[in-house]
């Protein structure tokens, strides 16, 4: 028999195909059941007008059968079949589409086999795991029914044979077992199974394999010692109709949930569930989930964000990354759209015009649902935003402060009057007439920024102060700068902006001499001493003077120890405290025990700042000093 030769550009893929090295070789499964599901969807069309064809949509199947003893995978369907020419044509050249498309794109980058799973690289995929490929075919209107054989580079033949009904039946004989490579999994019941569910769950064709069940003995049955038996079954595999094609209204929050544990591994149960359905310029299904807790490796490298791209009911790529924004990275959820070819490459979806309508359509409706829920749920929210708040700070610190604008109303902090996370706009909301700025004080908890000095004069005036415990809280309000034209001050490092009662002349001229000496007895250890505008009854506090805040300092030391990263410390003094006046007149009678004085209140306000000591024996020692 004549061997016909593969078209030249097709030789080269099935090169490829034959010797990929591709992980997910598991593919061609999902390409040769969309052929069959195709092949079925263009001859339900004809019998919707052909009676004498004589079936009707629940005749049409996909019939699936492993044999391990000739190791062959058979995959039948009774679809619109081939004739001779389209064994030819179709089977025998690069199709227009996805092959093609995959070549051109192999020819480019020829080392980049991880593309292979991008495409629906098409019938070809299959010699990633047969060595021979045998297609029977009977095509619709005609008699002959015909087998096309193929085992890779060297071409394929054609001869009639005999076969009942239209459609087509491919055979699969897979390759040999290597060291590496166990193609024997394939023939598999429960891998198949499992294949069609990842892959093709939502054919709309009944998937059938028999499966090998075992049961009880019915005549063992009552017994002590109960003997098991296999027997087969048949099984339609896949679901058919995807939960987010079925109307909202008919579907329970149950099954959704369902549908979220069991699609996404997850562990909790969503706050939230979008679905959405669009008609237009882009159509597309959507189901999306908020999730109620953080994924254990949410703020890992591991976590991967994006959505599950369906293209009419089969799965095109389990993470599109380009379907969600960084900052929302914690939604779940599918995407379904007609709109994109089963064979398109992640280069192309990164570019596809409808793919970033839909990004930026569903952006909008997470932005929504999750502001009703700030709006109307707050009990939710506040759970939402403990398991992903600081995703959302993030997103306002990254890309330059891009998406500040979108994400400031979501954010909430601590209030220091409300005694619970509240949003800035509550803030403004209640901002005092005299009051200038939103003020904001950093440190490790609640507690700690109760005690912070610098807080006091802030609280005795009755200003509310947002609490920022997180380490990216401090660069969130710094990248903000200001909200509703109020602009943010740090009362651990700006000036509060608090006016005084004004000094006399004198009055500065003796604190004047002070603070001198005050800042040469400490030396380097501090910047700057100044007399305090902010402390009431406490008689030190540290600020941090220029760019870097002791939060900062905190972090980046913790992140890379040896960063050398140092806030410059300003002491400021409370010139009203009776411990410093002290100091203060024992410049004149006991200069050495008023330099002891100023180590002490030194070492104080470092506590207080939450700071190590340079030296905590040498502390004590001190202190016993004066004791
Ligand atoms: P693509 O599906 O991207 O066009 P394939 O290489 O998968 O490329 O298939 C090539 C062509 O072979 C299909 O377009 C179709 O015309 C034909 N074909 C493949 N499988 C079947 C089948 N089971 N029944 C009928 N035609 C088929």
């Amino acid at each position: 028999m004549a061997k016909h030769q593969f078209k030249s550009e097709s030789k080269r893929l099935l090169d490829l195909m034959i010797n990929s090295i591709y992980t997910h070789k598991e593919i061609f499964l999902r390409e040769i059941i969309s052929n069959a599901s195709d092949a079925i969807d263009k001859l339900s069309f004809i019998a919707l007008t052909d009676d004498k064809l004589g079936m009707t949509r629940e005749d049409f199947k996909i019939n699936i059968h492993a044999d391990k003893d000739a190791r062959t995978l058979t995959i039948t369907d009774n679809g619109i079949g081939m004739d001779k020419d389209d064994l030819e044509n179709n089977l025998g050249t690069i199709a227009s589409s996805g092959s093609y498309k995959f070549k051109q794109e192999m020819e480019q980058k020829p080392d980049d086999i991880d593309i292979i799973g991008q495409f629906g690289v098409g019938f070809y995929s299959a010699f990633m795991v047969a060595k021979n490929i045998t297609v029977n075919t009977k095509k619709y209107g005609s008699d002959t029914a015909y087998c096309w054989q193929s085992s890779g580079a060297d071409g394929f033949t054609i001869e009639e044979t005999q076969k009942d009904g239209i459609g087509t039946e491919i055979i699969l004989e897979m390759k040999d077992n290597t060291d590496d490579e166990n193609y024997d999994e394939f023939l598999e019941q429960y891998r198949i199974q499992s294949l069609i569910k990842k892959y093709s769950d939502y054919i709309r064709y009944p998937i059938i394999m028999d499966m090998t069940k075992s049961r009880v003995k019915e005549e063992t049955k009552d017994s002590e010692k109960p003997e098991y038996e296999d027997y087969t079954e048949e099984e339609t595999l896949n679901s058919m109709i995807p939960i987010w094609q079925r109307p909202k209204k008919d579907v329970t929050q149950e099954e959704y949930d369902r549908f979220y544990s069991e699609k996404f591994f997850a562990m909790d149960k969503p706050i939230r569930t979008i679905v959405t359905s669009v008609e237009g310029v882009v159509t597309y299904k959507a189901l999306l989930f908020i999730p109620s807790s953080t994924p254990y490796d949410y703020y890992t490298k591991e976590y991967k964000k994006g959505l599950q791209l369906y293209s009419s009911g089969v799965l095109i790529t389990e993470n599109c990354e380009e379907l969600v924004p960084e900052h929302f990275r914690f939604v779940k959820g599918i995407v379904d759209t007609a709109d994109l070819s089963l064979n398109i490459s992640r280069e192309m979806l990164q570019h596809d015009r409808h793919l970033l309508t839909i990004a930026q359509n569903l952006e909008k409706k997470v932005k929504n649902e999750l502001t009703s829920m700030l709006n109307n749920d707050r009990e939710d929210y506040e759970k939402f935003f403990k398991a992903f708040g600081r995703q959302l700070k993030y997103g306002v610190v990254s890309d330059y402060g891009m998406h500040k604008e979108a994400l400031q109303d979501l954010l909430l902090f601590y209030s220091s009057t409300e005694k619970k996370p509240v949003t800035l706009a509550e803030y403004v909301e209640r901002m005092k007439e005299d009051q200038k700025f939103i003020y904001f004080a950093t440190g490790e908890n609640a507690a700690a920024i109760d005690a912070l000095p610098q807080t006091e004069l802030l609280r005795s005036k009755g200003y509310e102060i947002l609490y920022c415990t997180e380490d990216v809280d401090e660069f969130t309000l710094q990248t903000l700068s200001s909200y509703k034209e109020k602009t943010f001050c740090s009362a651990t490092n700006d000036d509060l902006g608090i006016e005084n009662e004004e000094e006399t002349e004198e009055n500065k001229q003796t604190s004047d001499a002070l603070l001198t000496f005050v800042k040469e007895t400490l030396g380097d250890k501090v910047a700057e001493v100044t007399a305090s505008k902010k402390l009431v009854s406490h008689p030190v506090c540290l600020t941090a003077k220029g760019g870097i805040s002791f939060e900062m300092e905190k972090y980046f030391n913790s992140v890379q120890p040896d960063s050398g990263m140092k806030a410059q410390r300003v002491l400021e003094l409370n010139m009203n405290h009776s411990a410093v006046k002290t100091m203060q007149s024992l410049i004149e009678t006991d200069i050495d025990k008023a330099k002891k004085y100023a180590e002490v209140l030194y070492a104080q306000a470092l506590l207080i700042a939450g700071l190590p000591l340079e030296n905590p024996s040498e502390y004590t020692d001190l202190v016993c000093s004066l004791i």
